[in-house]
């Protein structure tokens, strides 16, 4: 007999569908349109798989975001993370709210100008920043967030030669309470290097020290990091004031609140315990209110918050492809979104909802996408009713990082749309076509024929 192999043990939650007091598990919900507008419709015009914008829950989380600070801090100014969703509408959107740019490569810094932000309000972060894209920050009058000494030395070559004193931040890392640290940006405040390089900027009189920056993780689920984190900016702040008698323009609390959505291996629902925005304003504007600042004193608190304020705007929709078993009897449903376009299933599980009429009773399920790839899952796991083939689904919050991240692979990126305040859909991204492909490609000339 063949010795049996080996395999890896794997645990994982069951999801039998518990009884509650109120008795089974819900009905599947179903979601046939968004803001009004019936998926069906929306698949006739633009096709399956469709990415969907709710301009309305844009702005709407917008100013809850901008209410929940500005009622708790009297100065506060955001400026939209351009790597979470770069797309030009979106990122109009968020400008006519009145937010800023934050970009981190020069492609997103020539995109924010061409969309027409005034250099001033384009904060440049980033380790990666040449010496052309900084000449050109410094030119434009754009705060540059210094993340490494390299760039701290090439910006006071610079300053001599442009004439004028670039406008600068120090991005800070610290620790926070959360593990693993995120100590490769900017300087750690614990071991002194924050120091090291604020003396540098202040002795060097080559640059104007404007603000302190920091971002310190990304879908944090805790407050209470924010509040260490705002207690040792305003310390740095204050050291400044002691030290150089100078007094900075801001604070950069950076983005990374949570969003609804659920991290894998979560044992409870995002839904249900990701801090709200308010409880991340209060961490974050009480310590700044209660730091030495006097009144008139008080830094512009600047927030980069990416993901919290578009994730939950933004929606896929998506179109069966077959079901059949697996070797193990459990259903497999084959959609046509795949990894490369919901690049976040690697790390959520997205809620996903049937757009038409199903029978209540679920069963556990493994959704894949139409790649030809084994890792190509969106949802390992999940209590769905049957979908037949050709029914539609709602995938939720899948606004943030999709659009940038998403690669072109195998299949052709599709439609984009945004549905306007008054229930219009526009499309905001055309899909792709071979010609664009194409259209980058050169063929050297020994390689343009063949005989088969
Ligand atoms: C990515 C990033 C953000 C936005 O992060 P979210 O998690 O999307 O809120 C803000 N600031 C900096 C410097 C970033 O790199």
């Amino acid at each position: 007999m063949e010795k049996k192999r080996y395999e890896r043990p794997v645990i994982k939650r069951l999801e039998t569908g518990v009884p509650a007091k109120f008795g089974r598990p819900q009905k599947p919900e179903i979601m046939s349109d968004i803001d009004g507008v019936s998926v069906e419709s929306l698949v006739n015009q633009f096709g399956s798989p469709l990415y969907v914008y709710s301009e309305k829950q844009i702005r709407d989380k917008y100013r809850k975001a901008y209410k929940a600070f500005s009622t708790r801090y009297p100065k506060v100014q955001f400026a939209w993370s351009y790597k979470t969703n770069y797309l030009g509408a979106i990122c109009n959107v968020f400008h006519q709210e009145g937010s800023w740019a934050e970009v981190v490569s020069g492609f997103e810094y020539d995109k924010a100008r061409a969309l027409g932000v005034e250099g001033s309000k384009i904060i440049f972060n980033g380790p990666d920043k040449s010496v052309e894209d900084l000449e050109k920050a410094i030119k434009n009058d754009s705060p540059i967030h210094i993340d490494h000494l390299d760039e701290l030395y090439t910006l006071i070559e610079l300053s001599g030669k442009a004439g004028k004193k670039p406008s600068v931040a120090i991005r800070i890392n610290m620790d926070t309470g959360i593990y693993p640290r995120w100590d490769r940006f900017g300087f750690n405040y614990e071991n002194g290097q924050a120091w090291d390089a604020l003396n540098k900027i202040m002795h060097s009189g080559k640059l104007e020290l404007i603000g302190l920056h920091t971002h310190i993780g990304t879908f944090m689920l805790s407050t209470e990091a924010y509040r260490v984190a705002a207690i040792k900016m305003a310390d740095l702040a204050r050291g400044l004031k002691d030290k150089f008698n100078h007094k900075i323009k801001y604070i950069d609390m950076g983005g990374g609140f949570a969003t609804a959505n659920t991290l894998k291996g979560s044992y409870l629902p995002g839904d249900d315990i990701t801090p709200s925005i308010e409880d991340f304003a209060e961490a974050i504007t009480s310590a700044l209110v209660n730091a030495h600042f006097s009144t008139d004193e008080l830094p512009v608190l600047v927030l980069e918050s990416g993901r919290a304020l578009i994730d939950e705007a933004g929606y896929m929709i998506g179109t069966v492809l077959a079901n059949k078993r697996l070797a193990t009897g459990q259903r497999a449903t084959i959609a046509d979104i795949g990894v490369n376009l919901l690049f976040t299933s690697f790390w959520y599980e997205h809620k996903v909802k049937p757009a038409q009429e199903v029978t209540q009773f679920t069963e556990p399920s493994k959704i894949y996408g139409p790649l030809c790839m084994n890792i190509d899952i969106m949802r390992d796991n999940i209590e769905l009713p049957l979908l037949n083939k050709g029914d539609r689904f709602v995938v939720h919050h899948t606004g943030a990082y999709n659009n940038t991240q998403w690669l072109q692979f195998i299949t052709l990126r599709p439609n984009v749309v945004m549905i306007d305040e008054n229930g219009q859909p526009h499309l905001i991204r055309e899909k792709e076509s071979l010609e664009d492909i194409k259209k980058l490609e050169q063929i050297p000339e020994h390689l343009r024929n063949f005989e088969l």
